[in-house]
């Protein structure tokens, strides 16, 4: 199940859970869209994998359970753990590769 974590660990803008800019990778490392399209060029700088839209969770229990209300989001604030004069050097050497064959 996703964490639906709380920002972009890059510029901490808040990602709530009804955010339609959070971006995530297939370790759900999460982005906004702005960062993702401005900086990190559909690489992640944890993975070098590429991003998606973040699904969003729905507030209403439609089926017994599963909502929002029943599997909260984290809140645990999570930021960028490399160097940032590093990273376009790491994705300017991965960007042009496309996801699917890195
Ligand atoms: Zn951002
Ligand atoms: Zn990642």
């Amino acid at each position: 199940m996703l964490q639906l974590r709380p920002n972009c660990e890059y510029c901490d803008k808040d990602l709530p859970p009804a955010a339609t800019d959070a971006r995530i990778c297939s370790y759900e490392c999460t982005f906004c869209a702005h960062c993702v399209e401005t900086v990190l060029f559909n690489v992640c700088p944890n993975c070098a994998g590429g991003f998606a839209p973040r699904p969003i969770r729905p507030v209403t229990e439609r089926r017994p359970g599963v909502c929002l209300g029943k599997a909260p989001a984290s809140t645990a604030r999570v930021h960028l753990k490399w160097d940032r004069a590093d990273l376009a050097g790491f994705v300017d050497a991965v960007r042009r590769i496309p996801p699917a064959q890195r």
